[in-house]
């Protein structure tokens, strides 16, 4: 908003400087005494008063009489000039007054704004516990509606004993307070910071909930891990300890039987080592260690390799692995080494989870419009899918196989499978590094069908980067 200026001090403040009003004043007043004078002096040389007092009063009063109409001017316009100037003023002064209102406005707005986007609850209550003020975090947090808080009591808006007695304590002692609670009706962890407020407009409670739900939980995912990891090592340790001991205690003499348990601790110590490496991969893929390679790759050059890799083991539980591609598929931006891992992984699972005789099929299909989820933007993407004919994941394991170290029930599975339940996790890091998806349907006792979406390269991109290479020396030209 234009801030328009205030008229010039010169022009309204009278004063000994202001040349427009006083200068001509006196220059005037000179001139008419001057002529005054001149007339005066004039006439009594034609008539000649009697004393001098005569003289005197007769050239005062001829001043005075000559000089009246032009004071009469002067003052009049004097009077105008001023009328002029306190309207300008006035007129200034209302410009000045709307801008001050509405610079006010705007301080509100702004305030108000970041009152509304602050992700903490602010809460203000007057010096009855009255809530004057809630923002939409704090309404959030407490699951009311402005309605229903404004006015009302905090105690009666806040549920939570604790915060209440918290609130009242700092009401009290008129200190600062705070707590660390858990909303169970609600699920939240809250950080609450009550203070007490004294200002021109009253006294009262400023009330902070910071929203610790978050913190809270990824905290408890890294207990969980740290758990989770020394279990899972635990295990072949301890196996590999009872094995020694087996041996130290005289097993080592029969050679039969020593080859048995050097053979089982040599499968512990694999284990030890595929745990170690797998936490080491995802560590490293976690913390943005691991740069993808993408350039643009045929589907059937990453698929083919795990495949052959995995026909082995197929092969030995009798599992028919099928490799089911249309032709003309397109490129995909892809790291092969990464995505390597990640088809091994699901047609490894599929095999481990598919009792003899059984199918596990890895096919792919174009998706012309994909849309990513927690995205609006639909995309070509190729699906990549492998399907078993195995013992299938149950609802309840279903949403969480792509968490570390889960692993499904073993005893329901009736299968001996080891793992670590690393593998699904490193899969989705890798694929959403790809900016693909990962997605898994299953029925329990009928199979699993696992699916990784990876955006298609077109052939201008095939091109570019050919060309890109070809210019960089990394390829030779055609
Ligand atoms: P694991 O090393 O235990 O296989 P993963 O992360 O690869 O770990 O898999 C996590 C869990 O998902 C497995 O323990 C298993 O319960 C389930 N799972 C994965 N793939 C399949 C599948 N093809 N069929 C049935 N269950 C599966």
């Amino acid at each position: 908003m234009t801030n328009p200026s205030p008229p010039d001090p010169e022009l309204y403040v009278p004063n000994a400087t202001n040349t427009f009003s006083y200068r001509r004043i006196a220059v005037s007043y000179f001139v008419v005494v001057a002529l005054s004078v001149l007339t005066t002096a004039f006439w009594l040389n034609r008539a000649s008063c009697r004393t001098t007092g005569d003289c005197l009063l007769t050239a005062v009063v001829m001043t005075l009489v000559i000089s009246s109409p032009l004071v009469v001017w002067l003052a009049w316009r004097w009077g105008q000039w001023h009328m002029q100037q306190a309207t300008l003023m006035t007129t200034w002064l209302e410009g000045e007054f709307r801008r001050q209102v509405s610079l006010a406005g705007l301080e509100r707005t702004r305030l108000s704004t970041v009152l509304q986007q602050m992700p903490d609850g602010v809460l203000l209550t007057n010096d009855v516990g009255q809530i004057q003020l809630l923002n939409s975090a704090a309404r959030r947090l407490l699951q009311v509606t402005e309605g229903d808080a404004l006015g009302r009591s905090f105690a009666e808006v806040a549920y939570h004993h604790e915060l209440i007695d918290l609130w009242q304590k700092s009401r009290a002692d008129q200190t600062e307070e705070s707590i660390t609670l858990e909303m169970m009706r609600f699920g939240l962890f809250l950080q609450a910071i009550i203070s007490p407020i004294r200002a021109d407009v009253g006294t009262g409670s400023l009330i902070i909930l910071q929203d610790l739900t978050r913190i809270r939980r990824l905290e408890t995912i890294r207990r969980d891990f740290i758990s989770n990891v020394s279990h899972e090592l635990l295990t072949p340790i301890a196996a590999m300890r009872a094995l020694v001991e087996t041996l130290q205690d005289g097993a080592i003499d029969d050679p039969v039987m020593s080859q048995k348990f050097l053979g089982r601790a040599q499968i512990e110590v694999d284990t030890i080592t595929q745990i170690v490496n797998e936490l080491l991969v995802l560590s490293r893929i976690e913390s943005g260690q691991v740069s993808l390679r993408l350039k643009p790759i045929r589907v059937m050059d990453v698929v083919l390799r795990p495949m052959e890799h995995l026909q082995g083991p197929a092969a030995r539980q009798e599992i028919d692995l099928v490799l089911d591609l249309p032709a003309g598929l397109p490129y995909i931006w892809a790291d092969s080494d990464q995505i390597n891992t990640v088809i091994t992984n699901l047609v490894h699972n599929a095999i481990k989870y598919t009792p003899t005789s059984g199918k596990v099929t890895l096919s792919a299909k174009v998706k012309r419009s994909f849309v990513l989820p927690d995205s609006d933007l639909e995309q070509p993407m190729v699906v990549l899918s492998v399907k078993d004919t195995g013992i299938g994941i149950s609802q309840d394991d279903l949403p969480r196989v792509f968490e570390r170290f889960y692993k499904g029930d073993r005893s329901r599975q009736r299968i001996k499978a080891d793992g670590t339940g690393l593998g699904l996790a490193i899969a989705k890091h890798i694929v959403q590094a790809h900016a693909g998806h990962i997605w898994v349907k299953s029925k329990e006792w009928k199979g699993s069908k696992f699916y990784i979406a990876l955006p298609i390269v077109t052939d201008e991109e095939v091109q570019k980067f050919v060309h890109e290479q070809q210019n960089e020396g990394g390829l030779p030209a055609d």
